[in-house]
């Protein structure tokens, strides 16, 4: 037997016992003639101890021993004369009187403990080692249990848990495929399931009523910050369903996660238009943890020559209040953070409501009092605000002012890090136009179906349709999508011609769908969660590959064991492949 106990069970009420303990060492002390170890397991640490007294085998074989041995000792539990009350086993200590090494171990590349020497890289190659570690571990366990809290929910509702093909046939989520040759079939690929999509809708077709699977996706984009070329949804179908049993059902599993692991109640999430999201935050994803809602100032602040403001498209104001006593330094400060590339403004006008009543702003030269006051009043500012003003081409102006609202947010500390608001974001356009390909692309998946009472303007405004469409969203972030699903074939090869598809590409790529379809589909909807996202932010931490046990870096490497990496010859001759090296950069 290797162990009695683990190293995170002993307590004072075990004082007296014999007992054995496996686990790796974290710590060796020398005090005196005493000898003080730390063992590790992933339950905890307890403190083993070897007294001067022992006998000259036992103290020979500790000084033998080193960081991260694999060790076995038994012994008697004592009590501690300091007890550590931070460790849940500080009350007491192990008297070693066996010791047996299962493993040695070289010295490791970083110290294994919370708070760690080891750099990211460092750490990422040496994953294994990393893991070890309590707070890394511990993200990995919320995800476990949250897991299976979710399997439970759906299972109490009937959901059939189903795995779908990961090799399949290509299927357009708006993201390149990765794809995989078929030795058997040569020059023939698979495509490795951007999310299983049609796979579910066949499952409708084919009666199962409700499918849920958690579920790795692929997806071959370039890697932005908090991005990961393979992760996990909670990928769910429903039939004879509207979206208004989607939002339900899905509001409940989150609430219940909440409860759960969290033991909070978010309450009931609001809803929010797509149209209303961008006039009020600029986002489809809001972070509605602070208010701090957009003002259309463009009537009123167009036409007294200010050739900036009478050429916009559209003019947004916030009213970041108290923040009137903002220095000159810090204003500036401000204009060049939107006019940073990745927020692409070209500049910032404020407006400082002075505590006295009188204001104070960039562009005194072209506004009176009178007209700044219309402004405030519009915003609902008071003396001791401070508006920011953006101006320009609508929907570039809502995005760029997203991102001032998030930064002056942050800056005035008005983000609760503690706070979790959800909402459910709607009626999402159908489309979107890409003005470089000239054409209509779908904004969910081509499979989504247009509200019923848009479906005419798709002849004549196709860019108007809204689509029965939903976001989940908790604290500015995406945290699931989904739609109510065309069902008629004759719509969703209307569909397909919209989306610039000819005849023959649509029934190539999706003829089994659209046949499987003339043997009575039922009227179905569904909803993918980002699983890591979700679990990411339970855990309270910023990016996703904290939470996945082998993640890959920002270039799609797995650090650790080198992959991706090249084939060998055979390998390439049996799949039919040559490599075509890449035109070297000047
Ligand atoms: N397949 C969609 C996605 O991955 C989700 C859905 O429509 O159910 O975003």
């Amino acid at each position: 037997m290797y162990r009695t106990h683990t190293c995170g069970d002993l307590r004072i009420h075990h004082i007296g016992n014999d007992t054995t303990l496996s686990g790796w060492i974290q710590r060796i002390r020398k005090l005196g003639g005493m000898t003080f170890i730390d063992l590790r397991d992933r339950y905890g640490l307890t403190q083993l101890v070897v007294d001067e007294k022992a006998p000259t085998e036992l103290k020979t074989k500790i000084g033998e021993l080193g960081r991260e041995f694999v060790i076995q000792v038994n012994g008697k539990v004592l009590e501690r004369q300091n007890k550590n009350p931070k460790m849940p086993t500080g009350d007491v200590e192990i008297d070693i009187k066996n010791i047996e090494v299962l493993n040695t171990a070289a010295t490791p590349p970083f110290t294994i403990q919370a708070d760690t020497d080891g750099g990211d890289e460092l750490r990422m190659k040496y994953r294994y080692l990393d893991l070890r570690r309590d707070v890394v571990r511990n993200n990995l366990v919320l995800r476990s249990k949250m897991a299976i809290a979710i399997r439970n929910y759906l299972d109490s509702l009937d959901f059939i848990e189903t795995e779908t093909p990961v090799l399949m046939k290509s299927t357009p989520e708006g993201a390149r495929d990765f794809v995989v040759p078929s030795r058997m079939n040569p020059g023939e690929f698979y495509a490795l399931p951007q999310s299983p999509q049609v796979f579910k809708q066949l499952l409708m077709v084919a009666g199962f009523d409700k499918y849920y699977q958690i579920v790795k996706c692929f997806r071959d984009e370039d890697l932005r910050a908090d991005r990961q070329p393979e992760f996990t949804q909670i990928d769910c179908e429903m039939s004879f369903v509207e979206q208004e049993d989607v939002l339900n059902t899905f509001e409940g599993l989150t609430r219940q996660l909440f409860k759960e692991i969290k033991n909070i109640d978010p309450g009931e999430f609001p809803r929010i238009s797509y149209a209303d999201a961008m006039d009020k935050y600029g986002s489809d994803k809001p972070d509605t943890r602070f208010e701090m809602l957009f003002n259309d100032i463009t009537e009123i602040a167009k036409g007294k020559g200010f050739a900036i403001f009478d050429k916009a498209e559209y003019i947004v104001a916030i009213n970041a209040k108290g923040a009137t006593n903002y220095s000159r330094k810090q204003l500036d400060a401000l204009t060049n953070y939107v006019k940073r590339p990745q927020v692409g403004a070209k500049g910032m006008v404020y407006v400082k409501y002075n505590e006295d009543g009188t204001f104070k702003s960039s562009v005194d030269k072209f506004f009176d009092h009178n007209d700044l006051k219309k402004w405030s009043e519009q915003c609902e500012a008071k003396p001791g605000d401070l508006l920011l003003i953006l101006s320009g081409d609508k929907f570039e102006t809502q995005e760029q002012m997203c991102e001032l609202r998030l930064e002056i947010g942050r800056q005035l500390d008005l983000i609760d890090k503690d706070k979790f608001n959800p909402l459910w974001v709607t009626d999402f356009p159908l489309l979107e136009w890409d003005e470089e390909t000239h054409r209509f692309y779908a904004m969910h998946h081509p499979f989504t179906s247009p509200k019923p009472e848009d479906i005419e303007l798709l002849d004549t405004a196709p860019g108007k349709v809204r689509a029965n469409a939903y976001d989940l969203v908790i604290n500015g972030v995406e945290i699931g999508g989904g739609s109510v699903r065309i069902f008629d074939s004759a719509l969703q090869a209307k569909m397909f011609r919209l989306l610039g598809f000819t005849e023959e590409q649509a029934d190539a790529q999706f003829g089994f769908l659209m046949d499987a379809f003339k043997y009575g589909a039922p009227p179905h909807a569904g909803i993918a969660f980002g699983f890591d996202r979700l679990v990411s932010l339970f855990a309270g931490i910023n990016s996703i590959r904290d939470v996945i046990a082998f993640p890959k870096n920002n270039t799609g490497r797995d650090v650790m064991n080198d992959a991706p990496s090249t084939i060998s010859d055979e390998q390439l001759k049996e799949l039919y492949l040559k490599v075509v090296q890449p035109e070297k950069k000047q």
